[in-house]
């Protein structure tokens, strides 16, 4: 099984990372912070993640259970990846911040507005 190595991050570059996926495939959720947001989900256990720089760089959001911890660049705004309520002990990478971007991904709805009811789908 082969990893793809494809690298990211926010528009001013001070936060860079990683990620290895097995296949360009990315959820499109529907939720109330995802659809402001534009987050299209890539989640990916941690030992398929690195961030390269900007750990200071980034601030939190949380709300609602607070499980979910929402990050954002502090500088530019934009949100790479975040540790997400469904799997908080993956990273979330969001497939709009790849280099690449989204074009080669195969995007698939998610219902999360309904979370309670659909979360057991992608866990
Ligand atoms: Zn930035």
């Amino acid at each position: 099984m082969g990893l793809i190595a494809l690298e990211g991050g926010c528009h001013c570059g001070a936060v860079r990372f990683v990620v290895r996926t097995e296949e360009r495939v990315a959820l499109d959720c529907n939720c109330s912070i995802c659809r402001k947001k534009g987050l299209l989900h890539l989640i990916v256990p941690p030992s398929q993640f690195e961030l390269l720089r900007g750990a200071d760089a980034l601030a939190e959001y949380r709300f609602n259970t607070g499980l979910a911890i929402h990050r954002h660049c502090r500088t530019c705004g934009c949100a790479p990846f975040y540790t997400p309520r469904s799997h908080p002990d993956h990273v979330d990478v969001n497939v709009r911040c790849l280099d690449e971007g989204p074009g080669r991904f195969r995007i698939e709805p998610f219902d999360g507005d309904q979370w309670e009811a659909n979360v057991d789908r992608i866990r």
